[in-house]
């Protein structure tokens, strides 16, 4: 027995919520007594792939093939599952990202395996059962699920678990596995950047507004404090309704559910259906001109105040810092 992990890439780039999704799974390669083998998929540099040994892995398989450059939903699952076949690992670890989520029921079906997303912490596995804390109802809630199968796959929610560096380099391998032509039935042809701001569902630190906000015009502010701070923008549903922000900004039930370390609300109410999106962030600021706003029930920080008046002074105090 082992665990395995998937470490996704950008653009040959492994992101931070990867060196915390491999701490994650040495935790729970050390639960189990057990190895953590990484496993990467297309273009990652040599040092970066040895480099996840610092985060836990024990070894490291590089599948590299012209085919998997891009990634593809169904052929991405077959190749994982067949390196846990494989290396013996009944536990498979993701990232809760936009592939993790897709690929984890893919792996699920192959493995046999009880399935468990939007995870939050670490297995409880004192009672000799297998019980992981996950997000429910859209992020609403927690349930705690027990997987009582023998291969389990679990996908970690970005920003739950601390990034742990002790190990060392670890000895990389060459992984190659026979994908099937029926993997390849929908193909990823280009991917083009719609911006070059921090991607929203992978930042630290989000500067959200909504109809407080008045109009389009007044998202400048916005901007400016999201830039200094290196944080990504994003906005309530009726604002990229209205065309004032783009769709992908749309936070929320219906949107994208984020997880930051920092989340700054300006100017939005705190409807269920858009704190369904945030509620796993770790620090939540509100600004609203309405103290009886519901937002300020789940805020960490809260100021009651005008946008107009607040977010500059902010700014300001941001630039002094
Ligand atoms: P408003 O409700 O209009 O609130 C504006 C806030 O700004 C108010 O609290 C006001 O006090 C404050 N304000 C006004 N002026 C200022 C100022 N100068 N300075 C500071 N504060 C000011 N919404 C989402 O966001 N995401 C979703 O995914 C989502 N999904 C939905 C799904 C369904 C099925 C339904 C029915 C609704 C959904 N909604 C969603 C909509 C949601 O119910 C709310 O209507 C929406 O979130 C409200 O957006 P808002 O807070 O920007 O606007």
């Amino acid at each position: 027995m082992s665990v395995l992990v998937f470490a996704e890439n950008a653009d040959g780039k492994f992101k931070k919520s990867i060196f915390e999704v491999v701490s994650y799974a040495k935790a729970i390669a050390a639960q189990n007594n057990t190895s953590l083998i990484a496993i990467s998929i297309g273009d990652v540099a040599e040092d970066d792939l040895a480099g996840l040994g610092k985060f836990g892995a024990d070894k490291i398989l590089n599948v590299s093939a012209d085919k998997l450059k891009t990634f593809v939903n169904q052929a991405y699952a077959s190749v994982i599952a067949e390196a846990a076949k494989r290396e013996g690992a009944n536990i498979v670890i993701l990232s809760n990202s936009f592939s993790g989520r897709g690929l984890a029921p893919r792996i699920g079906v192959k493995l046999g395996a009880g399935v468990a997303d939007g995870a939050v912490s670490l297995p409880d596995q004192t009672s000799g059962k297998f019980i992981v804390k996950k997000t429910a109802f859209s992020g609403k809630a927690f349930a705690a699920v027990e997987l009582t199968s023998e291969n389990k796959v679990i996908a970690l929610t970005p920003n739950s678990y601390q990034v742990v560096e002790s190990g060392a380099n670890a000895p990389v391998e060459s992984f190659v596995a026979e994908a099937k032509e029926s993997d390849f039935k929908i193909m990823v042809k280009d991917i083009v950047r719609a911006t070059d701001k921090v991607s929203l569902p992978d930042a630290e630190i989000v500067v959200s507004a909504g109809r407080g906000l008045k109009g389009p015009e007044n998202w400048g502010m916005i901007e400016e404090l999201a830039d200094l701070l290196g944080a990504a923008t994003a906005c309530s549903k009726p604002v990229s309704d209205a065309g004032w922000r783009p769709h992908s900004e749309h936070v929320g039930q219906t949107g994208i559910a984020v997880s930051p370390n920092l989340y700054i609300a300006i100017g939005i109410s705190g409807a269920i259906q858009h704190l369904a999106g945030i509620s796993s962030s770790k620090v939540i600021v509100v600004i609203n001109k309405d103290p009886e706003a519901p937002f300020f029930k789940v805020a960490d920080y809260g100021i009651a105040g005008d946008a107009f008046e607040v977010v500059p002074k902010l700014i300001e105090a941001v630039k002094q810092y």
